[in-house]
């Protein structure tokens, strides 16, 4: 990794390799906390390149398995063809789906921008047919969404409900963070009343604090549910839910491709602009 982005990428990503992965997910262990790796890549444009994407989806689920790791596995429906064609990337996803069921391991899909919704959603709910252990991911900053968790929980399917990492535009979603957090502690709180084993995937500690005293008033097992957050933001808060005795993963990126991901955390947080300007400034 190399130029001012890197340093802000080592925070935020386990480095280049899928052993770097394992090693951050065999570390979160020892203090009772769950992994999701995730191999960094998106928007490939040609099969090739897919094909690779499902090669090392591959050879991770191997590695989780053969190391003892406690880690599922995240991806993108556009680092496995999406953009080049919908049905490639459905059956490169059924190929890691399968084999992750061969193995008992769960995949998740992830949510990219909007363009890719309706996509992302169709190719789940297809593959949850045969799958029970594939979820995906909504985001609370899209109108769509609380009609998109009510079709996906009456299929049985699990959501990971996340704010959203991609600027949409009013015609579709949320512009102003207070109404994106609102919908996000509406949204949460009708998840985790379905049964269907939601992930409350952020890092905000007034939503997560509102999502423990929900589940405790209603008497929701700590089972029911997990927290999760990403690697490198809010590790105390991460150990203390463990210590708690909640269910908490850390989504752990590794691989080559960390540009956009970086680019998605820095944006999320405008100290990290100043920190990436001081740099440029630094020898
Ligand atoms: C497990 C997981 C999976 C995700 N998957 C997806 C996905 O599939 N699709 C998608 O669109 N988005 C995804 N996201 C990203 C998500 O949409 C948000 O962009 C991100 O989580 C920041 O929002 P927040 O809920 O933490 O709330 P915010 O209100 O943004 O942040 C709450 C607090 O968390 C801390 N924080 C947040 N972001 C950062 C940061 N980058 N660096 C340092 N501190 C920070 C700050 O203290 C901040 O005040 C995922 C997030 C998680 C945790």
């Amino acid at each position: 990794m190399k130029g001012p982005l890197a340093f802000l990428a080592k925070r935020y990503i386990a480095g280049p390799e899928r052993a770097d992965a394992i090693r951050a997910a065999l570390a979160l262990n020892k203090s009772g906390i769950g992994a999701i790796i995730d191999n960094l890549g998106e928007n490939v444009t040609n099969p090739a390149e897919a094909q690779e994407s499902v090669k090392e989806y591959l050879s991770l689920l191997d590695d989780i398995r053969s190391t003892g790791a406690d880690s599922t596995i995240s991806m993108k429906l556009t680092h496995l063809g999406l953009d080049i064609n919908k049905g490639l990337a459905s059956r490169n996803a059924e190929t890691i789906i399968r084999k992750a069921s061969e193995l008992e391991n769960f995949v998740r899909l992830d949510m990219e921008g909007s363009a890719y919704t309706q996509a992302t959603i169709d190719i789940f709910l297809d593959l949850r047919k045969k799958y029970p252990n594939v979820g995906i991911a909504l985001q609370s900053s899209l109108l769509r969404s609380r009609k998109d968790s009510r079709l996906i929980t009456s299929h049985g399917g699990s959501i990971r409900l996340v704010k959203g990492a991609y600027k949409e535009p009013a015609s579709i979603a949320f512009q102003h963070k207070s109404d994106v957090d609102a919908n996000f502690e509406s949204m949460m709180k009708t998840l985790l009343l379905t049964k269907t084993r939601p992930a409350i995937a952020t890092h905000d500690a007034k939503l997560i604090k509102e999502a423990k005293k929900f589940a405790s008033e209603k008497n929701l097992s700590k089972d029911s549910f997990d927290f999760e957050m990403l690697l490198g933001i809010k590790r105390a808060l991460q150990r203390e839910l463990a210590k708690e005795g909640f269910h908490v993963r850390v989504y752990i990126p590794y691989g080559r491709n960390w540009l956009p991901y970086t680019i998605r955390r820095l944006s999320e947080r405008k100290e990290n602009i100043w920190f990436v300007l001081k740099s440029l400034f630094e020898r």
